[in-house]
């Protein structure tokens, strides 16, 4: 079996057409989405993911605002510039890209948001909300995810989910979006023992560890579908996930590549989840 590629960057293109298209439809009503990305320091990857999100917004019509703030900014500051955009219509999104400087109270900057702008999904009452399925917006790197998996026609109920990583802002909600489509979810982490007795029972397998060449194909059933969230730099330069592609692409069903696959989705859910804050706006402003 070679597993059939999951075309991330093709979904992607397709869903930002139709997002362009929702974008060229307020502007026609008088409204011009917006979002706000706040960089804090000289992180390079940061200011690399920053660029990304920028121009992804132009080229589906977004107006977008970079607000850069040196590694010294203080907390007060920063919270106060995050309540001035709250309060700025021309705003419809805010993004606080991460990680902040040690010294910054990063919950705090992320409750700050109003939950009505937290377009990534990190403010606390959005992450709460997963768990009763009440999200303002979803995250988008899990909301990616779950696109993936719909593009592939798959139905989620009664399935058997295993979601590799435990994180506040992929592992966690990823096993929570894919848990409230009717899966039956496992979670594991860096502290599960025996890793492969979970992964080899996934009928849709999410990894997103951080850790190259985690999941070798010993460890995934014959026909499952995997998902490959991690992004991880080689000493050579080179960009791999968390799943031995090779290997594994010859048991798996479905895979998704690195890159090429999760990456370009967390991007446009971004994009997304703008116009559909946007759209709200239009909606009240009617009402
Ligand atoms: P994180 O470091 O915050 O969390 C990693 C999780 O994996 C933890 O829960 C940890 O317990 C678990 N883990 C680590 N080693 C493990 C092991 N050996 N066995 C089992 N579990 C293990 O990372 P994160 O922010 O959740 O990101 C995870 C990966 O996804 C990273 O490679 C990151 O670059 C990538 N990522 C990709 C996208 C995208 O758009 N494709 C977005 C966000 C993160």
């Amino acid at each position: 079996m070679t597993a059939r590629i999951i075309d991330g960057t093709a979904l992607a293109r397709r869903l930002r057409t139709a997002i362009a298209a929702r974008v060229d439809t307020l502007k026609a009503s008088g409204v011009t989405p917006g979002l706000a990305v706040i960089l804090v320091g000289g992180d390079a990857a940061s200011a690399v993911y920053v660029g990304r999100k920028v121009k992804a917004c132009e080229a589906v019509g977004i107006r977008s605002f970079t607000d850069r703030f040196p590694e010294t900014i203080d907390n007060d500051t920063l919270l106060a510039r995050i309540a001035a955009l709250n309060a700025d219509p021309a705003v419809h999104g805010i993004l606080v890209q991460l990680p902040l400087p040690p010294h910054i109270d990063m919950p705090r900057v992320l409750e700050t948001i109003s939950i009505d702008k937290d377009v990534d999904g990190f403010h606390l009452y959005n992450i709460g909300a997963l768990v009763t399925g009440n999200t303002v917006f979803s995250p988008c790197t899990p909301y990616g995810v779950v696109k993936l998996l719909e593009s592939e026609g798959i139905d989620l109920k009664g399935q058997n989910v295993v979601v590799v990583g435990a994180s506040n802002i992929v592992g966690k909600p990823t096993a929570l979006m894919l848990m409230a489509e009717g899966a039956t979810v496992s979670i594991c982490h860096i502290h599960t023992r025996d890793l492969a007795q979970y992964t080899i029972m996934a009928d849709i397998l999410v990894v997103a560890a951080g850790v190259p060449g985690l999941i070798v194909a010993q460890m995934v059933k014959r026909g499952a579908v995997v998902i490959d969230v991690g992004i991880n730099r080689l000493p050579d330069g080179r960009i791999v996930g968390d799943v031995d592609f090779a290997g594994v692409s010859a048991k798996a069903a479905a895979m998704t590549p690195v890159p090429g696959g999760v990456g370009p989705l967390t991007v446009t859910m971004l994009l997304e989840n703008t116009v559909v804050s946007a759209e709200r706006t239009l909606a009240l402003a009617d009402a």
